[in-house]
């Protein structure tokens, strides 16, 4: 909700008076405040449209970290493997 006179947002305000302009409005009384109003038809569409392709990159970007990580694990045991057996055989050589 929103100031009537500047359109201050009143939110999280520990009195019922406009901190910019010291308007009073009662939360109970939805004729003393500004309504947010309801999003159209066209910000719907492109808000759905945006998630619609944002979605499916950021899973794709998510997946591909996953395989990186994966091919770094295996390629992290193969050397620790290989230095284990290293260490084995100047140990016991
Ligand atoms: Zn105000």
């Amino acid at each position: 909700m929103r100031c009537q006179a500047c359109q201050y947002e009143l939110v999280q305000l520990s009195e019922h008076r406009c901190p910019e302009c010291g308007r009073p409005f009662d939360p109970a009384d939805a004729e003393t405040f500004l309504q947010p109003e309801p999003r159209s038809v066209f910000e719907r569409v492109i808000v759905i449209g945006a998630l619609l392709v944002v979605g499916p990159l950021v899973l794709l970007a998510l997946l591909f970290v996953i395989a990186v990580l994966s091919q770094l694990w295996q390629l992290l045991k193969l050397i620790c493997a290989d230095l284990c057996h290293l260490w084995l055989l100047v140990l016991f050589s």
